[in-house]
């Protein structure tokens, strides 16, 4: 599957909605396959599961059978789109085990249409229930498999109160707390349970898409770029597939956020498919379902998913729209994919950097909440602050998840950078130790494996050793105005002329060395108002701010504050350019590809099927991190450096977008070319 559609239709649908201008509309796309609501809460066919709601305007009408038939014209695979979490009051009446209750009892109704209640995961309505429903599906119509909206998410678990979910807290010992709280023993057996529930239900659900045809598939839906809760690497083994519903960004979330939620899914997914919804309607904040999204913004959502390795699914909401503006967007997109298909099979990932997608330090450190320490940001501060430099930086990298250190997965990586993974299991501080023996660099940063996995505070770094640092007090901070000292020359210092001083972590672990060398000293801070009282009362100190070593092969940055989160938060320059040192520090020269030019562009490379791809993304621009993208602005030339496999012989370089051919060197295995420009988003081939 290389592109894929989606057209959420309402209940009132079946009124208006035309089945074969809607196949034509997809094929004009050149789709593998289009999802098609089926049922859930609202069936849009002739149901005879009982409590199966059908949609009131259905009248005679089979819609869902007759717009499966109308992609299956046209060769179109099918998928019925359903949605397992909420149902109507005539089942709540009959059945009133299959829904979820507040701690009073009472069911829970919808935000927006309360005439509609949420369903439990632990009920039977989703191993009764929904099976009943997917079984009559697969009986009536050739459908290639089913999706469930809004489930499982990767988001917070829900905590519900009916019989059901009593019996399981019985047998935990004790009722969870309703928000994400690790630090509770009972929430810990909870997260277990709950995670062995998705699994159970989504087997369940995947093994009755194959009582159809051992090809169909379950999918569920997943997403949530970098803020994860739920055990991704867990739900990677079961999932056909990972489908990530990151439609849009809103507030002040930055342009890359799609491509980061490729990233994210490739930790797990290793290859494997990673479908990414790009919503064509306005769904910032506010959300308009009806209207279209800037067509910059939506084609370089598409193009970051492409560029990240994703299959874009491409996303309207609505039968009959007035607003058809988005059509062409996502046409010339997907024609131009088309064209170009082969170019898109990826084989692997060229990066030379792996970056740790903390899962556990993600999903439970930095939750929101008054009782957890002051000094912990937002759950994704510390990986942002890394990311922007790495953009800045233009490195080459992959995320790793912590479930996949293995040493078959680090090897092809210079270094493993690692963004405060607090909360680390002794398993897999074991795996980055190995790494580092192994001859491996690492990047790391504050309370990294200060905690193990679900938070119990050690009394050192589990990763003491590797760092060369020991914890030596309690996190200081936040507290702005306080300051790094440039002690002794260094690599990871270079560039910085005319200054001493660097500006500081705004929290960091007071640590001491194995070592006697010195680089960068804390300067602790000193007051920043009023003016007359801006001078440093510890001017000099041999606190380390940062330890940098070598071993053997093996090169280790290890900074004791929280430099990758002040560095977002601030936006500061210096700490970007100290976090940039660092990791070509560590990395060492020679990458495999580099691209050097004006602008903030995100690049990735692929090795592919026929050869070798590098995707460009043109993030400069305005609208940077408050949407949405109205117009791109063109970056000049770029000049590339490509190794290729030993014994390749590259015969032409080609950017996709731009349709033109590039001159190329080849020296042995190296090739240069310029890119003369990037508009919004560039591929340049090599074959
Ligand atoms: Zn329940």
């Amino acid at each position: 599957m290389r592109r894929c559609g989606q057209i959420n239709y309402n209940e009132r649908d079946p009124l208006t909605m035309d089945a074969e201008a809607w196949g034509d509309y997809w094929a004009s796309l050149k789709v593998d396959a289009v999802l098609l609501n089926g049922g859930g809460i609202v069936a849009f066919y002739p149901t005879q599961v009982p409590y199966h709601h059908r949609s009131e305007f259905l009248g005679v009408r089979d819609l869902f059978g007759e717009m499966v038939a109308a992609m299956k014209r046209r060769r179109i695979r099918a998928v019925a789109r359903m949605d397992c979490n909420l149902a109507y009051e005539n089942a709540l009446q009959a059945h009133p085990e299959w829904f979820e209750r507040n701690q009073d009892g009472s069911p829970r109704r919808h935000g927006e249409s309360p005439w509609l209640f949420a369903t439990c995961m632990f009920s039977t309505y989703f191993s009764e229930q929904m099976p009943a429903i997917y079984r009559e599906i697969n009986q009536h119509y050739p459908v290639d498999g089913f999706f469930t909206n809004g489930w499982p998410s990767t988001g917070a678990l829900r905590v519900c109160y009916c019989e059901s979910c009593r019996h399981l807290f019985e047998k935990l010992g004790g009722v969870p707390p309703a928000e994400t709280d690790s630090s509770n023993p009972i929430y810990r057996k909870y997260y277990e349970a709950y995670m062995d529930r998705v699994l159970e239900i989504w087997r369940l659900w995947d093994d009755i898409a194959h009582e159809k045809n051992p090809q169909s598939v379950y999918v569920g839906n997943l997403g949530g770029g970098l803020d994860t809760i739920k055990d991704l690497k867990q739900i990677s083994q079961v999932a056909a597939w990972f489908n990530a519903d990151h439609q849009g960004r809103s507030g002040e979330t930055p342009i890359w956020d799609c491509a980061q939620q490729g990233r994210v899914a490739y930790s797990v997914m290793q290859g494997r498919t990673v479908t990414n919804v790009s919503g064509a309607y306005s769904n910032a904040q506010p959300n308009w379902r009806h209207v279209s999204k800037a067509p910059a913004e939506l084609t370089l959502w598409l193009a970051q998913s492409t560029a990240s390795g994703m299959v874009p699914w491409f996303h309207w909401l609505g039968g009959s729209p007035e607003d058809i503006r988005w059509r062409e967007v996502g046409r010339s997109f997907f024609n131009w994919l088309a064209a170009n298909e082969a170019h898109f099979r990826n084989r692997h990932s060229l990066a030379d950097v792996a970056v740790l997608y903390p899962q556990r330090t993600v999903a439970f450190y930095s939750r929101p909440d008054s009782r957890r320490p002051r000094h912990r940001g937002g759950p994704i501060d510390y990986l942002q602050g890394l990311y922007y430099a790495l953009l800045e930086g233009r490195f080459f990298f992959d995320f790793v998840h912590e479930g996949n250190l293995d040493p078959a997965i680090l090897h092809k990586y210079r270094a493993l950078l690692i963004p405060n993974a607090a909360y680390l299991g002794d398993a897999q501080c074991g795996a980055i130790r190995q790494y580092v023996k192994s001859g491996g660099s690492l990047l790391a940063t504050f309370e990294t494996s200060r905690y193990t996995e679900w938070g119990d505070l050690r009394s050192d770094f589990q990763l003491a050793d590797v760092f060369g640092a020991h914890v030596a007090g309690e996190v200081i901070g936040p507290r702005g105005n306080s300051y790094a000292r440039m002690e002794e020359k260094h690599p990871i210092l270079a560039g910085f002329k005319g200054t001493t001083l660097l500006p500081g972590a705004e929290n960091r672990v007071p640590v001491t060395a194995d070592s006697v060398s010195l680089v960068l000293s804390v300067v602790p801070a000193y007051p920043a108002f009023p003016p007359e009282m801006v001078y440093p009362r510890t001017p000099r100190t041999t606190e380390p701010a940062a330890i940098f070593r070598q071993i053997g092969k093996s090169r280790v940055a290890y900074f004791a504050g929280d430099v990758d989160r002040t560095c977002w938060r601030s936006g500061n320059s210096d700490l970007s350019q100290l976090l940039q040192n660092a990791i070509n520090w560590v990395r060492g020269p020679g990458s495999l590809v580099s691209v050097n030019g004006a602008g903030l562009i995100e690049a990735f490379s692929w090795e592919t099927e026929p050869g070798y791809a590098l995707h460009l993304l043109n993030y400069t621009n305005p609208n940077l991190t408050h949407g949405a993208i109205r117009n791109s602005y063109p970056l000049g030339p770029q000049q590339v450096r490509f190794r290729v496999n030993e014994g390749r012989r590259i015969k032409t370089v080609r950017a996709l977008r731009a349709g033109t051919t590039l001159k190329f060197q080849q020296q042995r295995e190296t090739i240069t070319f310029e890119v003369p420009g990037i508009a919004d988003y560039e591929v340049v081939v090599l074959v």
